[in-house]
């Protein structure tokens, strides 16, 4: 469509995308709520986005679509994936036509079903190839920062996790190597994961986490201070133990617990984490 390449992509041109891909392509979908489309900020893999909220239906996309480089078809692409959500009742008011916006492919499919599959497919192979090199010009300032802000996370909470009295690495898999046993694990068996300290983010709000593809149970880098109780640390860790070996619903993990006579540790934990938790990771966290 060459008309619309001379023209500055601005919001009076992501209107007119929308409104032609809804003619050719959505026409049959009911009308939800009225749709206002936006650049949004710059984003390195956040293409579009879209949510419901007073009664409108948001769309936004990525500010580098407003760059000539970005083909026209990545645009519409991206625009049409954003109305099967809308034709989805996602976002839009219409009635919800499945529990989640992705899972079984379903934004895919609606767009094979109403002829936009090999936009979908040529969109994808264009950004698979050029928008890491579109992102990387237009963008590196925000790659440096992105960098430096890594850096002075990880030099805080190296500093936080090295202060002397804290707990170390070798409390943890001391404590996951007394645990153990109590769970049914057998001494010379190879545990379940390994155990290390997480440098949160101010997000992570949980005491610990699961990464199961890399067999790691990682905890809070604040639960290396000892004014944590060490019954927290003991609950984490004995948590996903009994998870691994009994089953992952709270009725299996707490008879198990119970069973090694770790419930009133379990008890002491849960209560700290309600009553104390929240209020010493705002004061203490290394990146507050
Ligand atoms: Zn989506």
């Amino acid at each position: 469509m060459p008309e619309t390449e001379t023209s500055p992509r601005d919001t009076a041109w992501l209107e007119e995308r929308v409104k032609l891909l809804w003619e050719n392509h959505f026409s049959d979908v009911p009308q939800g709520y009225p749709i206002v489309v936006r650049f949004g900020t710059r984003a390195q893999r956040r293409f579009g986005s879209i949510s419901g909220r007073n009664g409108v239906s948001l769309i936004t996309v990525n500010m580098l679509y407003a760059l000539p480089d970005v083909p026209v078809y990545v645009v519409d692409e991206t625009l049409a994936h954003e109305l099967a959500h809308y034709a989805h009742g996602f976002g839009s008011g219409l009635p919800r036509l499945y529990v989640d916006p992705h899972r079984g492919g379903v934004v895919t499919m609606e767009l094979e079903k109403r002829g936009l599959g090999e936009v979908h497919r040529i969109a994808e192979a264009w950004r698979e190839t050029h928008w890491g090199n579109v992102y990387g010009e237009c963008c590196d300032d925000l790659v440096q920062r992105r960098a430096a802000k890594t850096e002075a996370t990880n030099e805080r909470w190296d500093a936080f996790l090295s202060r002397p009295g804290g707990r170390t690495q070798a409390d943890l898999e001391h404590r996951l190597d007394l645990l153990a046993p109590r769970l049914g694990y057998k001494f010379d068996h190879e545990l379940p994961f390994n155990v290390g300290w997480l440098r949160a983010t101010t997000r992570q709000v949980s005491p610990s986490y699961l990464l199961a593809r890399s067999r790691l149970v990682e905890l809070h880098g604040l639960l290396t201070d000892r004014r944590v109780p060490a019954a927290v640390v003991d609950f984490e860790l004995a948590y996903w133990l009994a998870r691994q070996a009994y089953g992952t619903s709270w009725k299996a993990v707490h008879s198990a617990l119970c069973a090694a006579k770790l419930d009133s540790i379990a008890e002491e934990a849960l209560q700290w984490r309600k009553a104390r938790w929240p209020g010493f990771r705002a004061r203490n966290h290394p990146l507050r």
